[in-house]
């Protein structure tokens, strides 16, 4: 892929919660690049609370006169389809979608409440499931698209206080995946990623010398790369973002134990050998289940009891 100036014209870009931090970068960032931009914010706070026009209005009016072409749109993902109906009626097309918008509601697991973990599940996960469910016949149809999911390090590691917000972004990950599998045969490319900016979401938890290298500017080049059309390479990727720093990450599996399944297959069986099933000496980097159908069956042809 060229490296200089990567540019956009005639694409019309979706950007969920672009009213400010990152999504505001990336839907300015497009504007500039000659995308048309859907900027659609719901204007709530960060707890998910109230709602406001402002946060995408103030967004497209930059935009329009920075000299880009972009509307707003208020509706939240959890209606995606009438985001993604925006883009049609406005632009006639939607290539690519990058699902954003997210809150949190950070809380002691001790002390979750049901609306803690409804709140955050159906922003994140339903809300980038119904946003991509309203491209997906687009995508398909133009035999094109490019979706990006927004996980997060909570997600991927755990976070103390997050135990919501951790599962729904894990999750965008097997969303993610699958829709790269899904999508790959109509060149519908679909890459998460685990950003880390400052904003609203993080500035009451981090230093402000830490956040002032953290610029939301500075996790667009990533999602610029990966969104365009010379893109055909990463699909299904995890990559981490932020502060110049960018990184993909995948699965490892240990060599493991295969233990004859039979009277001998006890807990105590697994305990004498569990050296095995911790050793990282010669690790697989599986990218699918068939890997673990593969590894079986190769084990079974062997008639090895013990690997
Ligand atoms: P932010 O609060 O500045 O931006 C999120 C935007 O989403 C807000 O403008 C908000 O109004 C909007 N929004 C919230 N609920 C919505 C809904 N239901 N429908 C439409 N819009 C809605 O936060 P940010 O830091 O820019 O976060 C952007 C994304 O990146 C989020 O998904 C967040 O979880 C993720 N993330 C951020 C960081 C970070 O370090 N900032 C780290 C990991 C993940």
């Amino acid at each position: 892929m060229a490296a200089d100036q990567l540019r956009y014209d005639g694409q019309v870009i979706v950007v969920t919660g672009a009213g400010g931090g990152l999504g505001k970068a990336y839907a300015t960032f497009f504007g500039s690049r000659g995308a048309k931009v859907v900027v659609n914010d719901l204007g709530s706070s960060f707890k998910g609370e109230g709602n406001s026009t402002k946060a995408a209005d103030v967004v497209v009016d930059e935009i329009k006169k920075a000299g880009g072409q972009a509307v707003a749109n208020y509706d939240s993902v959890e209606n995606g389809e009438k985001i993604i109906e925006t883009a049609i009626k406005n632009f006639g097309r939607i290539d690519v979608l990058i699902n954003n918008a997210g809150i949190l509601r950070d809380v002691s697991f001790k002390n979750m409440k049901d609306d803690d973990w409804d709140l955050i599940t159906k922003v994140h996960i339903k809300g980038a499931y119904k946003c991509a469910r309203a491209a997906w016949p687009y995508f398909r149809k133009q035999k094109y698209g490019r979706v990006i999911n927004t996980a997060s390090a909570a997600g991927l590691f755990g976070s103390f206080g997050q135990a919501n917000y951790s599962a729904a972004k894990l999750a965008q990950v097997g969303f993610t995946e699958t829709l790269a599998k899904e999508g790959a045969k109509y060149n519908i490319i679909s890459n998460v990623i685990a950003p880390i900016a400052a904003s609203r979401m993080t500035e009451t938890v981090m230093p402000p010398e830490m956040l002032a290298n953290l610029r939301p500017e500075w996790v667009v080049p990533l999602v610029a790369v990966l969104v365009h059309k010379n893109n055909t390479d990463e699909n299904g990727s995890i990559l981490e973002v932020g502060g110049g720093h960018i990184a993909k990450l995948r699965w490892q599996r240990s060599s493991g134990l295969l233990l004859k399944a039979d009277d001998s297959y006890t807990p105590g069986a697994i305990l004498k050998k569990w050296d095995k099933v911790v050793d990282f000496s010669e690790p697989q980097y599986p990218s699918g289940p068939n890997d673990f159908m593969t590894l079986l069956e190769e084990s079974m042809k062997m008639g090895s009891s013990d690997k």
